[in-house]
């Protein structure tokens, strides 16, 4: 089975410094939904793993966040995408949980979810904490300048040989094409 990791907020959608709260704040980057659909037409399943911290500090409530996935998957299924599952970490930062990235918990979560090993699945992320959590749980990891990307490849601890894209379109032209992934 082959599989790809991707973060949501600034990969999918639009990202917002205070936060997607609500349905009609999820507004999907142009091209981010065709994409996941051509992984999918080349045999990759797709599930997303994404830190909603603004669950706990009550910005929006489980009923918001369910809302803006059941808008994710319409908007997907309308140009023939799927994302298989969405695994969310709903904790702040001071809740010390392990599951918050750049901790690997979410990643791990997939891993037994699905039986598989990490080390050939591409996770896609725009922020720095995406690409700490990708390698810490084995992933090969991949940065777009969507989001906070073009902020996170100025930084100077990329981990090393991250392949950086424009935006999701052209990390997918990467993935599908990449014989080792
Ligand atoms: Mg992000
Ligand atoms: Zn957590």
């Amino acid at each position: 089975m082959k599989l790809v990791i991707l973060d949501r907020d600034g990969v999918i959608n639009e990202d917002s410094d205070a936060y997607i709260k609500s349905p009609e704040e999820w507004q999907p980057i142009a091209g981010s939904l065709e994409a996941i659909a051509r992984l999918n037409q080349s045999g990759f399943r797709v599930v997303v793993a994404t830190n909603q911290s603004g669950l706990g500090r009550g910005l929006f409530d489980m009923s918001a966040l369910n809302a803006m996935h059941a808008k994710m998957h319409r908007a997907l299924a309308s140009v023939g995408g799927k994302v298989d599952a969405v695994f969310v970490c709903p904790h702040t930062p001071d809740e010390a949980c392990s599951c918050r990235k750049p901790l690997p918990g979410l990643f791990e979560q997939i891993a037994k979810r699905y039986d598989i090993d990490l080390a050939h699945t591409p996770m896609v992320g725009d922020s720095h904490r995406d690409l700490a959590a990708g390698v810490a749980a084995g992933c090969t990891v991949i940065l777009v300048r969507t989001g906070k990307g073009a902020a996170t490849e100025k930084r100077d601890d990329l981990p090393a040989g991250t392949p950086v894209f424009d935006n999701l379109a052209a990390a997918v032209d990467f993935i599908a094409t990449e014989p080792r992934l």
